[in-house]
């Protein structure tokens, strides 16, 4: 089927450059395949000369001091700027510090902010308490507000409109460019969260000015490593960005930069596999009489559907599943307890499946199109086998039938 081609096909084009970006040149002599791993946090200096001249170079990605970043760490920021089609990218220690610290970086007391009512939880609760505690004010728009609708919520105080594309829990897909369009013409900061779409949207070409990765997810792959990555288009957000992550000391370790780019490598076929089983899985899925809707962009239900057609060359391995309104929260609960091929925990974008009840725990503040009723959970579709995740879940709708 086209579609199926179609939520492969952009991760498979990444490989190539997967492959051989951050690494030694291929035709040098003597050299190992991998990065070595460096650990330091003093670098030494042949003079003081030398330590001065450095000392200035805190924009370059330079090794000048542990704190401003190690080797490998330069090297994979390399990779993520070049995979985000950005300049520079800066690496932080979280996915979560990859949101808030451009948020402190580029908005100051008395600013306003614009939040998407989908936006990832703890990204939320920081507006709601650090942010606020700060003096910058936060409004939540949904996530698929018209052009009008938007430009009625900037306020002439509004300095970051932030996008989160396709959305926590509920997977709508924004209109980027459109956004775009609005934060440039009233002088704020367009920054989204592209960690479902990393390598299959393309931030800068849709007018994004800062990119935000949790590089827990795809990127390293392999559910072991905390990190995330900012990346930005000009020099004057990076000289922004940069200074304030030096100053939040934000930074990976040396090993967990080494982690992630070895996990770069086999990302373009993990995910060209894994997105191309979460579909098969989300069309069967939506076959099932149990199941109300099925939340994934690629579905032509999807809200925002036609534009993550428009704008990505793929799809994620991460979808929602909304279950029938007359199942109970605890026959969820059974099923998801059921499942033996779906571990049970927080995160995704490793090589093994995982499940996650969602209902319960959406907090909006407007009504989510199309609300869905049912019991509600997350499936993370895995580099299992297709007909072992789909007989899984074929034998906990069972469960449904005779709930404890
Ligand atoms: C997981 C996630 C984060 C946070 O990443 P951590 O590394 O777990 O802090 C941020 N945004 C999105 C969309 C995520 O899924």
């Amino acid at each position: 089927m086209a579609s199926e081609f179609q939520v492969s096909e952009g991760w498979e084009k990444l490989s190539s450059a997967l492959t051989r970006q951050g690494r030694p040149a291929q035709r040098e002599e003597g050299s190992p395949v991998n990065l070595p791993l460096t650990r330091g946090s003093t670098v030494l200096f042949p003079s003081l000369d030398a330590m001065n001249k450095q000392g200035h170079r805190r924009y370059d990605h330079e090794y000048i001091y542990g704190a401003m970043g190690t080797p490998v760490q330069h090297e994979l920021e390399k990779v993520i700027a070049s995979l985000e089609g950005g300049t520079d990218c800066q690496i932080v220690s979280s996915g979560l510090a990859a949101c808030t610290t451009p948020l402190l970086a580029f908005l100051k007391t008395g600013d306003h902010c614009l939040l998407p009512d989908s936006v990832y939880g703890p990204t939320r609760r920081f507006a709601e308490t650090l942010l606020k505690r700060f003096g910058v004010s936060t409004t939540y728009y949904p996530p698929c507000a018209n052009a009008e609708t938007l430009q009625g919520l900037m306020q002439p105080n509004t300095r970051v409109l932030f996008a989160e594309s396709p959305g926590s829990h509920t997977f709508e897909v924004q209109d980027i460019s459109m956004l775009a369009t609005i934060a440039h013409a009233g002088q704020a900061k367009l920054m989204l969260d592209n960690t479902w779409g990393l390598g299959i949207f393309s931030p800068f070409k849709h007018g994004v000015d800062i990119s935000i990765q949790a590089l827990t997810k795809y990127p390293s792959g392999h559910s072991d490593v905390i990190a995330g990555a900012v990346t930005v288009n000009t020099e004057e957000d990076w000289h922004i960005l940069r200074d304030a992550a030096i100053q939040l000391g934000q930074l990976a370790s040396p090993d967990d930069c080494w982690l992630t780019l070895r996990g770069l490598r086999t990302m373009g076929v993990r995910l060209a596999q894994q997105s191309r089983v979460a579909f098969q899985i989300a069309q069967w899925l939506k076959t099932r009489p149990e199941v109300a809707r099925v939340l994934h962009p690629a579905l032509p239900d999807c809200p925002g559907h036609a534009i993550w057609k428009r704008d990505f060359t793929g799809a994620g391995s991460l979808f929602g599943v909304v279950l029938s309104s007359d199942i109970s929260q605890g026959a969820m609960e059974a099923m998801v307890n059921s499942l033996k091929m779906f571990g049970i925990g927080a995160s995704w974008g490793g090589y093994e499946s995982l499940v996650l009840p969602t209902s319960g725990g959406i907090i909006r503040k407007h009504p989510v199109a199309d609300a869905p009723q049912g019991p509600s959970f997350r499936l993370q579709i895995g580099l299992e086998s297709p007909t072992d995740l789909q007989d899984d879940l074929a034998q906990a709708f069972e469960v449904l039938k005779n709930p404890r």
